[in-house]
């Protein structure tokens, strides 16, 4: 591909150091999207910064800069209003609200997972870090910024988590591992995290979490005997519409039933898992149309609230950027593999297969 260049004078060009693989490349990987061939991947990036256009004056060229999954403009009415994920002027396309780097259908902006990124208004995109930032080491904790360390916080904050309040996770990829930090750190009471994979559980009970292995038993009824019955105060679902039952089948709206029956009634439940308009490559025919089962009698009659969406990275990469600078936070805990930029497809392979301890993959350009 050819490389990234300056196009406008508000860009920048970030000579990229570490970007990571996420679940939400594995919709593009599993071709639940229309993903144009030739699309440089990668919405999870860091850097430094080797050049900018005229027209930035904040950023300069040795920055050390992560870049929020959402590009963003920072001037229309949603961005003013804090809803980066849904800037109005980034993503060209008529209907769409919202862009990306390297993600099928939202919007022209090449991915990281590649040598130079272009990163367009690049003032208000960039969160420059502390100096500790040109330590590799340091790199698998700050790379983190860009996404699932903000979206982990997202879907507790969606779920409007309280200090003492038990919460439900579903999903220990990623994600729902640093959802269910991010709980831990505003100080929840019990945090269950369900998954079937091993490791992925283990990951959640080295950070305090209740591991609830659903392929043991029902994960509703582990998740009502840990509350005394009454079902948790929160949920966050970091699964996505791909959910699967233990047994491998796929199962749209799964997880959102088993949230339903989870939380509590008058709880409140965070999606942060992506669900898409339509999904081409499903098997499931309801699925196919991005429609879902969803038990919407049981979650009226439960008086619950749900917050859905894409993260805004913006309304919290700074503060949490200030807790890994002073160690009190090391969301780093759940990567497993650090590779080159060429090792990208055993990279994928593996991730994909969700195999035994593939839980978060780093790709270095400079080897
Ligand atoms: P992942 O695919 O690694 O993790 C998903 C986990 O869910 C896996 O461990 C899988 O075993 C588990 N799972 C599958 N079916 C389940 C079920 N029925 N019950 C419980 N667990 C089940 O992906 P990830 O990187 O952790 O991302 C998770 C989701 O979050 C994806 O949909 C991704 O696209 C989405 N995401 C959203 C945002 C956002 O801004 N909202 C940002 C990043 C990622
Ligand atoms: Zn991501």
């Amino acid at each position: 591909m050819p490389d990234a260049r300056i196009e406008r004078p508000t860009d920048a060009l970030v000579r990229i150091t570490t970007t990571n693989i996420c679940g939400s490349d594995l919709h593009m990987y599993d071709g639940r999207t229309d993903l144009q061939p030739g699309t440089v991947l990668g919405h999870e990036n860091m850097g430094e910064v080797i050049e900018v256009g005229e027209g930035v004056d904040l950023v300069k060229v040795g920055d050390m800069v992560c870049l929020p999954f959402n590009v963003s403009c920072g001037a229309c009415a949603n961005c003013n209003q804090g809803l980066t994920a849904y800037c109005l002027v980034a993503n060209p396309a008529p209907g769409m609200a919202g862009a990306a780097y390297g993600y099928a259908d939202m919007g022209p902006y090449a991915g990281g997972q590649a040598e130079l990124l272009r990163v367009p208004w690049a003032d208000f995109n960039c969160l420059v870090l502390p100096p500790d930032a040109r330590d590799m080491s340091r790199q698998k904790d700050y790379v983190m910024l860009s996404d699932i360390f903000p979206t982990g916080w997202h879907a507790t904050e969606l779920a409007c988590v309280q200090p003492g309040d038990n919460v439900a996770v579903y999903g220990a990829g990623p994600v729902g591992l640093l959802a269910a930090y991010s709980a831990i750190i505003k100080g929840a009471n019990k945090v269950m995290v369900v998954d079937r994979h091993p490791d992925r559980l283990r990951l959640a009970e080295q950070i305090g979490a209740i591991p609830i292995d659903d392929s043991k038993a029902s994960p509703v009824d582990q998740i009502l005997e840990q509350t005394g019955g009454m079902g948790a105060d929160r949920g966050c679902e970091a699964v996505g519409h791909q959910a699967h039952d233990p047994s491998g089948q796929e199962k749209s709206a799964l997880t959102l039933n088993n949230l339903v029956h989870s939380v509590r009634f008058g709880g409140t439940i965070g999606v942060v898992g992506v669900f898409f308009p339509k999904d081409p490559g499903s098997p499931d025919p309801l699925q196919k149309q991005g429609k879902a089962p969803f038990d919407y009698g049981m979650f009226w009659f439960k008086g619950q609230s749900m917050g859905t969406g894409q993260c805004n990275v913006k309304n919290y990469n700074r503060q949490l950027m200030n807790l890994i600078a002073n160690h009190k936070a090391e969301p780093s805990f759940l990567v497993s593999h650090e590779l080159k930029l060429d090792q990208a497809p055993e990279g994928y392979r593996n991730f994909d297969a969700r195999n035994d301890g593939w839980t978060k993959v780093l790709l270095h350009p400079d080897g």
